[in-house]
């Protein structure tokens, strides 16, 4: 009995994830091409339509091309048929440049009723679209947060946001 048990220690690993990312004091810090992309971000905030959470996202897509593909989130009276920010301009640049990779997206929000003064992080759904994307174009896609005020953070591939990420190689292995 006890030699069982000693076997199953020996076959249990508990293992951890480290993430990394950078975070930058503020705006100032950042190389021009982030900066502009999350200006972008911030003017597509602008825009959204949140009648219903009063929370506006933009979001901003660099692409290959170097051209950039902006939404915001579209919100609805039957809730789930809103959209996040980050898909509505993802789906939108993938719509319009089918073949082309993305290089980075920007993310922003805007709340009606108090300040977002910390980086506002893309749902678990937004993610596993930017995985596919990255996947699609093999080519890291970096990105960029932040809330109203404050510091940045950016992650320079999305499996450092989403580890252990589905991707089409398990369908076809
Ligand atoms: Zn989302």
């Amino acid at each position: 009995m006890y030699a069982l048990f000693h076997d199953y220690q020996n076959i249990m690993k508990q293992l951890s994830i480290n993430i990394h990312y950078t975070e930058y004091a503020s705006t100032d810090e950042l190389n021009e091409a982030d900066r502009l992309l999350l200006l972008k971000a911030e003017e597509a905030v602008q825009s959204a339509y949140a009648p219903y959470s009063g929370f506006m996202v933009g979001a901003a897509v660099l692409l290959d091309n170097n051209s950039i593909v902006t939404g915001n989130n579209q919100e609805n009276a039957a809730y789930p048929s809103g959209l996040c920010a980050e898909r509505v301009a993802l789906y939108a640049a993938s719509a319009h440049y089918p073949d082309m990779p993305f290089k980075a997206i920007a993310i922003t929000a805007k709340a009606k009723t108090f300040t977002i003064a910390s980086p506002v992080s893309p749902c678990g759904a937004c993610r596993q679209v930017m995985a596919e994307y990255e996947n699609r174009a093999k080519t890291p896609l970096k990105i960029i947060l932040r809330g109203e005020t404050g510091s940045v953070i950016v992650f320079e591939n999305v499996s450092q946001l989403l580890p252990f990420v589905f991707t089409s190689e398990q369908l076809n292995p």
